[in-house]
C-alpha cells in the first residue's frame, strides 16, 4: 500500500476542506489505494467526504507514536500543557461556524444540538486545561516513626479512546482534552458514521494549538477492526469507551486482558417520573426536551415517562400535542428541531420497536411513521414496562408513557431495568422528589428537570450495566492518572530483626 505522509492537514475546518486522512505521529496520512468509508449527510444522503479505514498496522503505529511521545509530554510543565489545551478551546470557539455545520451535516444535529454540543465542548475543554495543575497528590501520616508518606499522581500513560456517533465531538473531547492536560498520550478511534466531528476536527484543533507530534493520534476505521485493536493493544493503560453495553462488555474484556483500566460510559433506559403534585407544564416541557433532543439518540435521554394515574390522560394529551407540533427537517435550517436518524439500520430498529409496542397493546397517540431517515416524534400510551419500547433502549424520538399509582410503584418500575444511567423526578414537594430520587438506582438524577444534563463540575456516569467509573473534574482526573506512593524514612528505623 502506498502511503503518503504529508504535513498538510485540512486547509481549514470547513466541510469543503480535504479530510481524507488519518492523523498518526503528527502526520496527516493519506493513501490513494486504501479502503475508504463514505461519510454521508443523513438528511440528504449526499456523500460529504471519504476517510481512510485504519487497519491493525495503523493502530499499532499510532500506539508506537503515542508511547514514544508520552514520556516527553508528561515532563513538560503544567503551564505548557494547560496553554496548549486552552488554545485548543479557543480555536474550537473561533471555528464555531464550521464546527456547527459539521455537527449538522455529519450527525444530523439541529440548532439545539449544535448549540449544546459545540458550546458544551468549548466549556469542557477550557475546564480540562486546568487539570494540568489540579492533579495534585497528598502528604499522609505514617504509622512508622520518622516516616513521611507522599502520594504523587502520575499520568496513566497512553489512553485508547473509542466513541459513538451520536454526540461525537463532545464525547471524544471530554476524554481527549483531560487526558492531554494530565500528560497522557491518546489513540482515538471515532465511530464510522462521524469520523470528522468525532476525531479529525479534534486532531486539527490540537495540531494548530501546538501539541507535539504523537501525543494525539486519530485512527478512523470500523469498530470491529480499528476499535478492537485500540481496546486490545497491549500499550494502552486506560481504555475509555463510550457506546453500547454489549460492545462495552467486549472492550472491557480486551482492556483487562492486558491490565488496562476500562473506563466505560454505556447505555441507559432513563425514567422521567411525574408525581401527581407536579407542575404539569414544567413536567411536559422537560419531557419534550428530554425525549426529542437530537431525535432521542442520546444515552441520557428519556426512554420512559412514568406518570401518576391521576394526571396520566392530561399529561399524555399535552405531550402528544406538543410532540406533533415539533418542526422536522434539514438541520441546516434553524427552524427545525427534529433532524434525521443517523442511518437506516438505526431508523429500522426504532420503527420496529414502535410497531412491536403497538402490537403488544400500546396506543399510538401521535407519530409512528417516517420519511426517509426522518422519524416522526412518537407518543405511546397504555404502555407497560415489559413492552418493547420501554424495556429496550429505543434510542429514538419515542415517548412511551407508563402509569403508576404510588411512589413505591414508580420507584419499582424505574428500577426494573438493567441500566442505571440518568433520570428525573417531578413533584411540587422537593423533599418528596428527593426521597423518590434517592431510591432510583442511577448515577445521575435531576429534580424538576429532565435527564439530559452534563456539567464540568459534576460526575457523569452510570450504575448497573450503564458503566464503570465517572467522567469530569476530579473523577476523570482519578481515571486518567495513577497514584504513586513514595515514602521518606527521615530517621533510622527500628526493624523487627
Ligand atoms: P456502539 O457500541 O455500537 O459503538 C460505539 C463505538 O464502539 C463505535 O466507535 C464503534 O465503532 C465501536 N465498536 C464497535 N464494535 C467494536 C469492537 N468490537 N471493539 C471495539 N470498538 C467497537 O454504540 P453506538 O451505536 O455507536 O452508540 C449508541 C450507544 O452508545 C447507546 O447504547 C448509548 O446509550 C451509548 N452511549 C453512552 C453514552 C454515555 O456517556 N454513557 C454516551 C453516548 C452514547
Amino acid at each position: 500500500m502506498s502511503q503518503q505522509a504529508t504535513a498538510q492537514g485540512p486547509a481549514d475546518f470547513s466541510v469543503d476542506a480535504d479530510w481524507d486522512a488519518m492523523f498518526v505521529d503528527g502526520e496527516w496520512r493519506r493513501a490513494a489505494d486504501r479502503d475508504r468509508t463514505d461519510v454521508t449527510n443523513p438528511a440528504t444522503g449526499e456523500v460529504i467526504t471519504q476517510v481512510p479505514e485504519a487497519l491493525e498496522p495503523d493502530v499499532d503505529e499510532a500506539y508506537e507514536a503515542a508511547v514514544e511521545a508520552q514520556r516527553e509530554w508528561a515532563n513538560t510543565s503544567p503551564a505548557e500543557r494547560a496553554k496548549v489545551v486552552r488554545e485548543a478551546a479557543r480555536l474550537l470557539d473561533e471555528h464555531a461556524e464550521d464546527v456547527r455545520e459539521w455537527i449538522a451535516v455529519e450527525t444530523g444535529g439541529t440548532k439545539p444540538k449544535q448549540d449544546i454540543e459545540h458550546g458544551g465542548a468549548v466549556t469542557f475543554v477550557y475546564d480540562a486545561a486546568q487539570f494540568a495543575f489540579r492533579s495534585s497528590g497528598k502528604h499522609n501520616r505514617s504509622k512508622i516513626p520518622g516516616k513521611d508518606n507522599v502520594i504523587k499522581k502520575e499520568p496513566a500513560g497512553v489512553v485508547g479512546v473509542i466513541t459513538p456517533w451520536n454526540v461525537p465531538l463532545k464525547l471524544s473531547i471530554r476524554v481527549v482534552a483531560p487526558a492531554i492536560a494530565l500528560g497522557n498520550a491518546v489513540v482515538l478511534n471515532p465511530a464510522s458514521p462521524t469520523p470528522v466531528t468525532g476525531g479529525l476536527i479534534i486532531a486539527n484543533l490540537f495540531e494548530e494549538a501546538g501539541l507535539p507530534e504523537g501525543v494525539l493520534n486519530v485512527v478512523p476505521g470500523s469498530g470491529s477492526v480499528a476499535g478492537d485493536r485500540v481496546s486490545s493493544h497491549p500499550a494502552s493503560d486506560v481504555v475509555a469507551f463510550t457506546g453500547s453495553t454489549d460492545v462495552g462488555r467486549m472492550v472491557a474484556k480486551n482492556a483487562i486482558d492486558h491490565f488496562a483500566l476500562p473506563a466505560l460510559e454505556l447505555g441507559g433506559n432513563n425514567p422521567h417520573v411525574v408525581l401527581e403534585d407536579a407542575d404539569l407544564d414544567g413536567a411536559v416541557d422537560a419531557g419534550i426536551f428530554g425525549t426529542f433532543w437530537h431525535q432521542g439518540q442520546v444515552c441520557i435521554s428519556i426512554n420512559r415517562h412514568l406518570v401518576h394515574e391521576s394526571i396520566y390522560d392530561e399529561y399524555a394529551e399535552r405531550l402528544a400535542e406538543r410532540a406533533a407540533s415539533l418542526p422536522i427537517g434539514d438541520p441546516r435550517d434553524d427552524e427545525n428541531v427534529i433532524g434525521p436518524i443517523i442511518n437506516e439500520s438505526q431508523r429500522d430498529q426504532i420503527i420496529e420497536y414502535i410497531e412491536r409496542t403497538v402490537e403488544e397493546g400500546a396506543t399510538l397517540e401521535t407519530g409512528g411513521d417516517h420519511d426517509g431517515l426522518f422519524v416522526e416524534p412518537t407518543v405511546l400510551t397504555d404502555v407497560t414496562n415489559d413492552m418493547t419500547a420501554a424495556c429496550n433502549e429505543h434510542f429514538g424520538p419515542v415517548a412511551p408513557i407508563i402509569p403508576f399509582s404510588s411512589d413505591d410503584e414508580a420507584v419499582e418500575i424505574a428500577n426494573d431495568t438493567e441500566y442505571g444511567l440518568s433520570g428525573s423526578v417531578h413533584s411540587g414537594d422537593a423533599f418528596r422528589a428527593e426521597a423518590v430520587a434517592d431510591r432510583i438506582d442511577t448515577g445521575m438524577i435531576h429534580i424538576n428537570d429532565q435527564p439530559v444534563n452534563a456539567e464540568p463540575a459534576a460526575p457523569f456516569g452510570g450504575m448497573k450495566s450503564s458503566g464503570v467509573g465517572r467522567y469530569n473534574s476530579d473523577w476523570i482526573i482519578d481515571e486518567l492518572t495513577e497514584p504513586k506512593w513514595m515514602s521518606f524514612q527521615r530517621e533510622p528505623r527500628s526493624y523487627h530483626f
